[in-house]
């Protein structure tokens, strides 16, 4: 999954993205609201961390552009402690969740999974497919109760295609959204991967779960 962070304090950013990234996320960071606005508009982020106080353009005008574009990426604002008006603005500008600073990174990481959640319509931590269970919280992976070991990469290719389960993700849209810009990853890689993933999710049982949709990509579903 890929994370916008628009935030201008490099302490604090540097520490977010280093968490975020320790949980197997793909970090983009922008350090002003102008940068922030052309990142969202042409990286496609699968939620944005966007801080209100930002030099050039704040994060309220940043959610405000985004949102009058019909850019839906869900969004959670940082706020300084104290500042209601700005939770009450950012929540009818089309923030989706905000909190507060200081904060504990615990909290952001369970705010971001539940936003990561909610836009693929998941009530849970453990998105079930079949008798394949994923925790996104713990990254423990279990089919027919039984644990499957991944790699980090592995775990992500298939976090990503569980959060669009039922629908048909293109290896452009895998490389986009589980891999770094600096990573030599392109879309053949994509088909190896994948092929990983099959031999420790699919390969012992009888029913598969992980499906070629030829000329398209792939999919994650019970048929
Ligand atoms: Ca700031």
């Amino acid at each position: 999954m890929r994370i916008l962070l628009v935030e201008d304090e490099k302490d604090l950013s540097t520490i977010i993205r280093q968490g975020l990234e320790e949980e197997g996320y793909v970090v983009d960071v922008a350090h002003d609201g102008e940068e922030g606005l052309y990142m969202a508009e042409n990286f496609p982020a699968d939620a944005i961390i966007l801080d209100i106080m930002l030099p050039l353009l704040d994060g309220l005008s940043v959610l405000s552009a985004l949102r009058k574009k019909g850019n839906m990426t869900p969004v959670i604002l940082l706020t300084a402690r104290d500042a209601l008006l700005d939770k009450i603005k950012g929540l009818d500008t089309g923030a989706d969740d905000y909190l507060t600073k200081p904060f504990v990174f615990g909290e952001l990481l369970a705010r971001v999974r539940s936003l990561l959640r909610r836009k693929a319509a998941v009530k849970e931590a453990v998105i079930r497919i079949g008798d394949l269970e994923i925790n996104t919280a713990s990254h423990e992976v279990r089919r027919a109760g039984k644990v499957i070991t991944l790699s980090a990469r592995e775990y992500a290719l298939l976090e990503y295609l569980a959060y669009k389960k039922d629908n048909v993700v293109t290896r452009t849209e895998i490389v986009e959204h589980i891999y770094s810009e600096d990573s030599d990853m392109d879309s053949n890689v994509v088909d190896v991967y994948i092929n990983y993933l099959r031999n420790k999710i699919d390969k012992d049982f009888k029913k598969k779960l992980i499906h070629t949709v030829r000329g398209a990509g792939y999919i994650l579903k019970e048929e």
